[in-house]
């Protein structure tokens, strides 16, 4: 099933059908663990809800269509996505991932899957050919997140993706910052999409939810294997809100991405204001590859107030009122975070350092708010 319709038209009608039972336009909620069979084995193609449920699959067709691929996967949250990609690996392997990575990302990767025997390098993809000298005969995935969370580091997917596919590597690709309307990383040559779909596909911070997309049928089979076997499934309800809003990511990362250039170029202009990290930016290292991958720039930022530390950072996130101090990003409203102490607390202050995040650094999710208020509490918060 390849992307038959634009982009606008694919995230409200994409993989959708009205119901069969009823018609109903919205697929409906179906709170069920299991399902009458007529005779063993007579079912409706549904047996029980981990394997399968209706609510869900609606879901699944939708990210496969949003993502230009064959198939979708839902699950319990982005984590429970990117451990399903994990389990296709066995001790011994190694995967190669940027060094500039989620924090919950990082845990996973050597708190849980280092123990088991699989090896992990964080480098700098940024110098794309800088890859293939450390591919080794075990390298069996590279994990790449684009932009970065929080330095907004680019890293070339099409580059990545040709040294991975000489190579018989995976290529896995954390579109969550992004999302699906900024960039579509299969199109680009990767194997796996990953979605926190708890960010900007359900866009109104009100469910956690992963999501897997891939065109390979036989990955496909391995990934819904897992997904069964592990069991780490969303349910029908939040399935349900995450459908939902998908059907709005167009309008509002359009909305998204507008307001956060506005303040990006307002942060730059400020004389409080040392540095903004926006690849929006002509003068950020990875602009080109940015305009060329991305369709638009994405609603994430950050930034470092001049001669700022660690406590007066958080004094003007503190002072902000209409960003609200929160982990996670993508929600309709404005966020603001501080990395050292929160999204990345869990990585070494050294190692956290080294990619950039240093404990001056705020973040900014910016909402779809009017960015005028929105600038008006950032000018209050820096003045304070
Ligand atoms: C939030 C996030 C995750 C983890 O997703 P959850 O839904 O919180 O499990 C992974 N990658 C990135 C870039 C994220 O922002």
């Amino acid at each position: 099933m390849k992307k038959a319709m634009q982009f606008n038209t694919a995230v409200i009608h994409g993989g959708q059908s009205p119901d069969p039972a009823y018609g109903a336009v919205m697929p409906p909620i179906y709170q069920t663990s299991t399902y009458a069979q007529s005779t063993p084995g007579g079912h409706k193609g549904f047996e029980y809800s981990r394997t399968h449920n209706p609510t869900r699959s609606a879901l699944e067709n939708a990210f496969a269509s949003i993502e230009g691929g064959a198939f979708g996967l839902a699950f319990a949250s982005g984590l429970a996505a990117m451990d399903a990609v994990m389990k296709l690996l066995q001790p011994g392997d190694e995967v190669i991932s940027t060094n500039d990575l989620y924090g919950g990302s990082y845990r996973l990767f050597t708190k849980i899957f280092e123990p088991f025997g699989i090896r992990f390098r964080f480098i700098d993809l940024q110098q794309a050919d800088q890859l293939e000298e450390h591919i080794s005969a075990a390298t069996r995935l590279i994990w790449v997140e684009t932009p970065t969370n929080p330095m907004m580091q680019v890293v070339d997917i099409a580059a990545i993706a040709r040294q991975a596919k000489a190579h018989n590597v995976l290529l896995a690709v954390d579109n969550t910052f992004a999302s699906s309307y900024v960039q579509n990383p299969l199109a680009l040559g990767a194997d796996i999409v990953m979605h926190s779909a708890t960010k900007y596909l359900a866009g109104h911070s009100d469910v956690v939810l992963g999501a897997l997309v891939v065109n390979d049928e036989e990955l496909d089979e391995r990934l819904r294997f897992i997904q069964n076997a592990s069991g780490a499934v969303p349910g029908p309800m939040d399935s349900f809100l995450t459908l939902r809003g998908i059907k709005t990511l167009h309008v509002r990362m359009q909305r998204h991405c507008e307001n956060a250039a506005a303040i990006a170029n307002y942060l730059a202009k400020h004389p409080a204001i040392e540095k903004v990290y926006w690849p929006g930016f002509e003068s950020h290292p990875n602009h080109e590859v940015a305009k060329t991958q991305m369709n638009g720039f994405g609603g994430m930022l950050s930034f470092i107030p001049k001669g700022a530390d660690y406590s007066k950072a958080i004094r003007i996130v503190e002072h902000l009122e209409l960003f609200t101090l929160a982990e996670s990003l993508g929600g309709v409203e404005s966020l603001a975070g501080h990395p050292a102490s929160m999204t990345h607390a869990s990585i070494p202050k050294e190692i956290r350092e080294k990619s950039g995040v240093v404990d001056s650094l705020i973040r900014l999710s910016v909402g779809i708010e009017d960015v005028r208020d929105l600038i008006q509490d950032l000018e209050q918060a820096l003045s304070a």
